[in-house]
């Protein structure tokens, strides 16, 4: 295969259960650099199980998961989040409370030398818009600006990968769809391959290069935002879409 096919993030047969339910069952999906899939379903469906097993924060119970063609988790690889190359980002921003704004963007470049640090999280926060909030603490920031934070926080580290769980769901209405598009515009400008979890089809619609639609741990169906809103693959997929004005 050639550099160019692999894709950022494969996952293949991905299992997981709680006692006797099935969460997660044989999912499959490959993303390629610069593309953002949504993982759209219903709340309860195994979205963030899902998420949670590709940063590795949980194991499957069956399934392969690759980043840029490397086995990062199987039925004998377990490698650690933190050198998984993933960025995540989760709906309450979890930002470190106790750190200030150019703690919390640095905070995942411990490995790099102080100045070089320094000056990636400037020029994060010039991108993100927030110039001179190096200095405040999350307490100090609006809902949209701690969002900002943690944007800046999860591309720090230039990640192969974002993960993303409901990132604008804590936000205003009025704000949502201007910081669904700033955000969509530096994912891109990065090119990193995106996951993004949503239970809200038109964000998924707004935002996806590619749909998979999920229902009781399942991906029912795949493809490109209007191929599944014109052609839904069933009538509970119909009904899923038919809120959207
Ligand atoms: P979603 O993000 O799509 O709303 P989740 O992945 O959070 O769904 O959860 C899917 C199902 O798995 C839910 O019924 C949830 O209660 C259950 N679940 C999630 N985590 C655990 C756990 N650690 N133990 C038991 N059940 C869990
Ligand atoms: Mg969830």
């Amino acid at each position: 295969m050639t550099e160019a096919a692999t894709p950022r993030l494969e996952v293949a047969g991905l299992s997981r259960r709680f006692g006797a339910r099935a969460v997660v069952a044989d999912l499959s999906l490959a993303i390629a650099a610069g593309q953002v899939t949504c993982l759209l379903g219903p709340s309860g469906c195994g979205k963030s199980t899902t998420l949670r097993i590709i940063a590795g924060v949980d194991r499957p119970d069956a399934g392969t998961i690759r980043i840029d063609g490397r086995v990062v988790c199987d039925d004998r690889v377990a490698v650690p989040p933190e050198r998984r190359s993933v960025g995540l980002m989760f709906q309450d921003f979890a930002l470190f409370p106790h750190l200030t704004v150019a703690g919390n963007v640095g905070f995942g470049l411990a490995g790099m030398d102080r100045q070089t640090a320094a000056a990636r999280v400037g020029e994060l926060l010039e991108r993100v818009n927030l110039p001179g909030f190096a200095a405040k603490y999350p307490h100090e920031l609006s809902g949209g600006e701690q969002q900002r934070v943690a944007l800046a926080r999860a591309l720090a580290p230039r990640p192969r990968v974002m993960l993303m769980d409901e990132p604008f769901s804590g936000l205003d209405n009025r704000l949502r769809d201007g910081i669904r598009d700033s955000t969509l515009d530096l994912l891109k400008e990065t090119g990193t391959a995106v996951l993004l979890v949503t239970h809200e089809p038109d964000e998924a619609m707004r935002m996806a290069d590619e749909i998979a639609l999920m229902r009781d741990g399942r991906i029912v169906q795949q493809g490109a935002p209007y191929n599944i809103y014109n052609a839904p693959a069933d009538r509970a997929a119909a009904a899923f879409f038919s809120d959207i004005n």
